[in-house]
């Protein structure tokens, strides 16, 4: 029992003593308990129980695209949750706001991705796709098909396939999973891609994966043709092409979908986080016409996959209004321009400041890699953008320090930032550097 605390101290404790936070330093948390306690969340802001707002300059976790607070999906969650919260979809039961999403995902989606499985997340949506491939090729007659090459610097999540598909090495050695058939083609090179093929052999291969614009990589956009020089490789080969868009999905980068920047449509498509904005745990997976058809014409039974939470009303009833505000509120074309006038400000930065070796940005993803010396490229051992993170944090935003195989900081505020927003991201980040150079 906990007597005499303040609310804040009495939070911490039990937090340090009972909660284990997701991809967090288990020991940092038992020394100092959390660092915020979140209590609200309005538009951009965010403010912890102390009363503290700050700027959610990550979205939370690149995926709050509507930003926070909003009561039309409380209302939709809650006439929903009266109605019908949830029903098995196992089988041949279904629900009206599965089907519609569905349907109106096939409506949006690149190429004829018309199909959609759901999931409740981006880890289940990638392990999903990983099988769903494999079991293509099995009902093909192909069954030596199994192998998944993926790149390096790639995150597509924490699930046993997804984690063995995920290049930061980091969360491999971390989980000791097992992979013994992902490979990692790096940089972006598509001969690179085209030497793995060859010499894993061809006819082993079920699938190619990647993200659109890699973002716990530290926010790598591929140039403007790799992904059609990509496309065609898959094709020449006969493998199937997975796109990741579990961050770059739904107006992240300034179009709907990251492989529309490089008008491509993958054999399949997992989405997640930006689908509801956070206001429900939701992915899926897409599957091209070909794809749909493929598994109608030779399934042999029942599909022994499926999850739960599967097609959840409520969560499909969220992603349906989630989407109608992303449409009506022009947040695509608000994170393009938004996106300019991040790439802007953080290029005035990078001019500003001598530990900023690189800055990039597509839409609303930003990437800021940190330095010793911008000539050499030296990068600081220890990683310092931790500490720039607890300096930006400090003065009023929240920002992300990515260093796995790196130092980068990453940027990705929600779709509805307006231009005076924007410039009070950049001032504080201006500051901080100043403050740390
Ligand atoms: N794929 C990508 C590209 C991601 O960035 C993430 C999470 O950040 C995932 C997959 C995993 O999604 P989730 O955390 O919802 O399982």
């Amino acid at each position: 029992m906990i007597e005499n605390l303040t609310l804040v101290e009495e939070l911490k404790a039990l937090d340090k003593k009972h909660f284990i936070h997701p991809t967090s330093s288990i020991s940092q948390q038992q020394e100092k308990g959390p660092n915020m306690i979140i209590a609200e969340g309005k538009g951009i802001y965010l403010t912890d129980i102390t009363g503290k707002k700050m700027i959610d300059g990550m979205s939370s976790l690149w995926n709050v695209n509507i930003g926070h607070g909003r009561e039309e999906l409380a209302e939709v969650a809650k006439e929903q949750m009266t109605k019908l919260a949830f029903n098995s979809c196992f089988s041949s039961f279904s629900n009206e706001p599965a089907i519609r999403l569905a349907a109106k995902l096939a409506q949006i989606a690149p190429g004829d991705l018309n199909a959609v499985f759901f999931t409740s997340g981006g880890s289940e949506s990638n392990d999903t796709a990983i099988k769903m491939s494999r079991h293509y090729w099995l009902l093909k007659g192909q069954p030596n098909r199994q192998k998944i090459i993926s790149r390096s610097k790639s995150y597509h999540g924490v699930a046993m396939g997804a984690t063995s598909a995920t290049g930061l090495k980091p969360f491999r050695d971390f989980t000791n999973s097992p992979s013994p058939d992902f490979y990692y083609v790096d940089g972006f090179s598509v001969e690179a891609l085209r030497a793995k093929i060859e010499q894993e052999g061809p006819e082993t291969i079920a699938a190619f994966i990647t993200e659109p614009v890699q973002g716990a990589g530290g926010v790598n956009i591929a140039p403007e043709n790799y992904f059609k020089e990509v496309r065609a490789i898959c094709d020449e080969y006969g493998i199937l092409m997975i796109a990741d868009e579990v961050i770059t999905g739904f107006g992240r980068t300034g179009k709907l979908f990251g492989m529309n920047h490089y008008e491509v449509a993958p054999d399949i498509m997992c989405f997640a986080k930006g689908v509801t904005s956070g206001y429900a745990q939701l992915g899926g997976v897409m599957f091209s016409d070909a794809l749909h058809q493929a598994f109608i014409d030779l399934s042999q039974g029942t599909l022994l996959h499926g999850y739960t939470y599967s097609g959840h009303a409520m969560a499909c009833s969220i992603a349906l209004k989630n989407i109608e505000i992303i449409e009506r509120e022009n947040l695509v074309e608000n994170s393009k321009a938004m996106g300019s006038e991040l790439l802007k400000g953080l290029q005035y930065l990078q001019e500003k400041h001598s530990i900023i070796g690189d800055v990039r940005a597509l839409g609303l993803m930003g990437g800021i890699q940190i330095v010793k010396d911008q000539q050499t490229k030296e990068a600081f051992h220890p990683p310092l953008s931790p500490k720039l993170v607890s300096e930006a944090e400090k003065r009023g935003l929240i920002i992300r320090a990515v260093t796995f195989d790196q130092d980068t900081l990453v940027l990705s505020p929600p779709l509805i930032i307006k231009k005076e927003e924007m410039n009070k991201m950049i001032d504080i980040l201006d500051e901080t550097f100043t403050v740390i150079e």
